[in-house]
């Protein structure tokens, strides 16, 4: 335990926040926390007022994007404690992002106690609405004022909080990325950077252009496996077999895919982490045998594709409401989430309030 030092906000703008209409990732609680990384460790965090950060142009990040990020989420349970879910999990990949970019680990004491200070203080930022919660956004970048081509020796870590409604509970239609890649085998495809979503924005927008969501990303030797759908892990049902990609350096290690599998082999469902072509894909959707094809993120936990184009053939999935696996994974991980249902792996951290 180490005390961290809080500078109160002087006006909380909780009043004037509307919490009917969030619009996504922009609306900010009151505070954030800061810990400064010089001279091979890192110093006293500190909570202020969520502000603005001022930086010279020659800020290393700016120029070579030493830069490494989280995405989870805070909820209130039926009795007024705050759950977040699996922030152990998030803190060793936000630690395995940093070894691949060069970058100083947190540490545990720093991640934990710095998140359940700050969740804390602004805990009425936290929705209570069905649906509803405090995203959570820690990150970490380098701030060493030097354009030469080097790791930085400092760095900064910040976690900010955000609140968010009951996401777009939509479905999304896909089409087959065949030209462009995400990431490369050896690249930095497994950390959360945003180099990765860098790369992603214009196939996707190419892909919006002609219609489409999302791109289900392939590999980038021979684009004949499945990797991703967007900035969410892949899963297919075929035979009442869950098939997903194994993880690999290409391939972000989701907390909601690992959460899902669990669920699923726990429920008596087969789950097969293997590479999946195209070709297997495309053939079992000629012969209409693709049950069901979903993403997995923190931010919509299930998000159902309704609808593929491969090969220049734009296939029909079945209704979401005979999906029969993937919901009833989707309202089990939500209910664990929120605490409606025992926490039997002891996902949840929980903060009495
Ligand atoms: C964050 C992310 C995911 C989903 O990970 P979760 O831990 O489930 O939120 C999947 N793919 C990419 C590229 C991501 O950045």
């Amino acid at each position: 335990m180490f005390c961290i030092d809080i500078e109160r906000t002087p006006r909380s703008r909780l009043n004037e926040t509307d919490f009917s209409s969030l619009e996504f990732g922009a609306v900010y609680s009151d505070h954030m926390l800061v810990a400064d990384y010089m001279e091979g460790q890192w110093q006293k965090p500190v909570i202020t007022p969520f502000r603005h950060i001022s930086m010279s142009p020659a800020t290393s990040v700016l120029h070579y994007g030493q830069a490494v990020f989280e995405g989870m989420k805070a909820f209130k349970a039926e009795n007024g404690d705050i759950l977040i879910f699996r922030p152990d999990m998030h803190f060793k990949r936000m630690n395995a992002s940093c070894r691949r970019l060069c970058m100083p680990e947190i540490t545990h004491d720093l991640f934990l106690e710095g998140l359940t200070e700050l969740i804390k203080l602004d805990k009425d930022w936290i929705p209570s609405e069905h649906g509803c919660s405090l995203y959570i956004r820690p990150f970490m970048y380098a701030s060493d004022e030097f354009i030469g081509v080097k790791p930085s020796k400092t760095y900064k870590f910040i976690i900010f909080t955000s609140p968010v409604s009951g996401y777009y509970k939509g479905t999304v239609k896909v089409i087959v990325e065949t030209e462009y890649v995400r990431a490369a085998e050896g690249g930095i495809g497994f950390a959360k950077t945003g180099g990765n979503y860098a790369a992603s924005l214009l196939p996707a927008k190419l892909a919006y252009e002609k219609g489409y969501h999302q791109l289900l990303w392939t590999d980038s030797k021979e684009h004949k496996y499945f990797e991703e759908s967007g900035t969410m892990n892949l899963m297919f049902i075929i035979n009442d077999t869950i098939i997903t990609p194994p993880l690999s350096s290409s391939i972000l290690a989701g907390v909601t895919r690992d959460s899902i599998i669990t669920l699923a082999k726990d429920m008596g469902i087969n789950v097969e982490e293997r590479k999946i072509s195209v070709d297997e894909i495309h053939e079992a959707l000629e012969r209409g045998i693709l049950q069901d094809a979903f993403g997995t993120g923190t931010a919509a936990t299930i998000t159902h594709i309704s609808a593929i184009n491969i090969k220049g053939k734009e296939y029909q999935l079945p209704e979401v409401s005979r999906r029969k696996i993937s919901n009833q994974l989707n309202q089990t991980l939500v209910d664990i989430k929120l605490g409606n249902i025992p926490d039997k792996y002891a996902w949840n951290y929980r903060i009495k309030v």
